[in-house]
């Protein structure tokens, strides 16, 4: 989608910090990170957000990226958050769909602020 910074960085239109990356989705570093691991994974194609009609395959692309992206942190048994603000409520400002991964600290158990 024109005009979509994630479509561009996803595409490689515009280089980022990228993490992992296969053909149906990439994840680089958000660019205000709020933990010391904060990786966004993002489909190459442009969905808004994850009720937006996503195909199961680029879900578990997505969740395969996941788990790729914690090996590499080597946050995967430590653990980690995924995060995927939808809509206004949740306070998501780029709509295209992504995941946040969170970890490299202890987040607590409360997921409110
Ligand atoms: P949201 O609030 O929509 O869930 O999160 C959007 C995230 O994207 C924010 O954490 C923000 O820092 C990050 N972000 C926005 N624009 C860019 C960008 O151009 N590059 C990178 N790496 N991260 C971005
Ligand atoms: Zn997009």
């Amino acid at each position: 989608m024109e005009d979509c910074i994630f479509c561009k960085i996803a595409n490689h239109v515009i280089e980022s910090n990228y993490v992992y990356e296969d053909e149906l989705v990439a994840a680089f570093r958000d660019m205000n990170p709020q933990a010391p691991t904060h990786v966004l994974v993002v489909p190459k194609e442009h969905y808004a957000n994850i009720v937006d009609g996503v195909p199961a395959q680029t879900l578990a692309a997505m969740a395969h990226a996941v788990d790729e992206v914690a090996k590499a942190e080597g946050i995967r048994e430590s653990g980690f958050r995924v995060i995927a603000n939808t809509g206004d409520d949740a306070g998501q400002t780029v709509h295209h769909l992504h995941w946040h991964v969170l970890g490299g600290t202890n987040m607590g158990e409360g997921l409110m602020p």
